[in-house]
């Protein structure tokens, strides 16, 4: 059994390899990764920190510079790598460019394509343009691994017949059991000492154009509370690292900086007081850590953990922000209720779930018929 996994993002990447990981321990399953290079190094640090190594990369990050180009930079090369690898089943996860194009890719060459993290929705424009990947991949896979009941519920609305879908847990549970140790010690302790500490992160695409604002919110907090001390790895993003270090300058208790390597990144989360943050990921990394999580958005495709109680949408405006921020700071029983709040997103062993049930269709399909999505 030859499974391919099509990955691009950091992600993606923190998602999947658990995953891969598992699969290679299988007996007589051949599993790799194709990596796009959606995210450039960012993904490679992810490969090398779980040993694993892409047969190919398409490295597009330097040479792209729309989704109009990554996408089409993966539906020029990726037949030639189906060609030559001849996989029997594509993975692909979530909601990224690479995903749908690798899943369009498998979908025109009838190769079964199996849909990690299946099913999340909010039903608006936003986020952008993940909401699209994910319907538009709903449509092409043929094996759709819910994350949780909600996801799943999701899915037989739109009509997926309900013997294709797996509700699993996410796989992102399975990746802090690999990274989170007691051991750690944290490189930033010096700056943290005697206060709490507060992640914050902000990156997406929609948000671009309001995050100086949005940063405002959390800067004023800072001016306030004397008592906390915010870390903000910034993404690469050339917009998000210029607001950040612009917003946060000559703030005493603000440390901008350099996105974190993944195991460094997971275990200053799982010590951290809150988090304040726009990403998906983080989302489901906090609610299973009991990290109480502000979520900046308006809308979160992650509802279970708002209605356990670990994540609380803030929105994006600097009033909402600030007094969100200062709220969770204020009230110790909403602070506690939020940190003993029930993990809806599994119990870090969806890998092993996946794997089976991958090794299961594969032996009930052996010769590769693609059933109709
Ligand atoms: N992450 C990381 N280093 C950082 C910030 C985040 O390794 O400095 C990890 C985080 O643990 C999570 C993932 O990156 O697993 C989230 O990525 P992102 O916010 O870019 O994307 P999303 O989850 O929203 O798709």
């Amino acid at each position: 059994m030859k499974i391919l996994a099509v990955i691009g993002t950091r992600p993606e990447a923190i998602k999947m390899c658990p995953l891969i990981r598992e699969l290679k321990k299988r007996e007589g399953v051949c599993a790799e990764i194709c990596a796009t290079g959606q995210h450039g190094r960012l993904f490679d640090e992810v490969a090398e920190l779980f040993d694993i190594h892409p047969v190919c990369n398409f490295d597009l990050m330097s040479s792209v510079n729309s989704q109009e180009e990554l996408v089409g930079g993966i539906l020029a090369r990726l037949p030639a790598v189906l060609e030559s690898e001849k996989p029997s089943l594509l993975l692909v996860h979530g909601d990224t460019s690479s995903a749908l194009a690798a899943a369009l890719c498998g979908f025109w060459e009838k190769i079964p394509v199996a849909h990690i993290e299946a099913g999340l929705r909010t039903y608006k424009p936003l986020p952008f343009p993940e909401e699209f990947n994910r319907r538009a991949i709903s449509l092409v896979a043929s094996l759709h691994f819910a994350p949780t009941e909600s996801a799943r519920d999701n899915l037989l609305r739109e009509g997926v017949e309900p013997e294709r879908i797996f509700v699993t847990g996410n796989t992102g549970l399975d990746a802090l059991k690999y990274t989170v140790t007691k051991t750690w010690h944290s490189p930033f302790a010096a700056f943290t000492e005697g206060k709490k500490t507060v992640l914050v992160t902000a990156h997406r695409r929609e948000s671009h154009d309001i995050l100086q604002d949005m940063m405002a919110g959390i800067a004023d907090v800072s001016q306030i509370r004397h008592d906390i001390a915010l870390l903000v790895p910034a993404h690469p993003n050339p917009v998000v690292q210029e607001t950040m270090r612009k917003i946060f300058a000559d703030l005493p208790n603000v440390k901008v900086i350099p996105a974190l390597d993944v195991a460094t990144f997971h275990n200053l989360l799982a010590t951290s007081f809150c988090v304040l943050t726009d990403s998906g990921g983080i989302q489901e990394e906090a609610a299973a850590l009991h990290i109480p999580t502000l979520v900046l958005r308006d809308e979160t495709e992650r509802p279970e953990g708002v209605a356990t109680g670990s994540l609380l949408p803030i929105g994006r405006t600097r009033e909402s922000i600030r007094e969100g921020f200062l709220n969770l700071l204020c009230d110790e029983a909403l602070y506690r209720r939020m940190k003993n709040a029930q993990n809806p997103y599994g119990d870090g062993d969806a890998s092993k779930k996946i794997a089976d049930i991958l090794i299961s269709f594969s032996s009930a399909n052996p010769q590769n018929s693609s059933p109709s999505p």
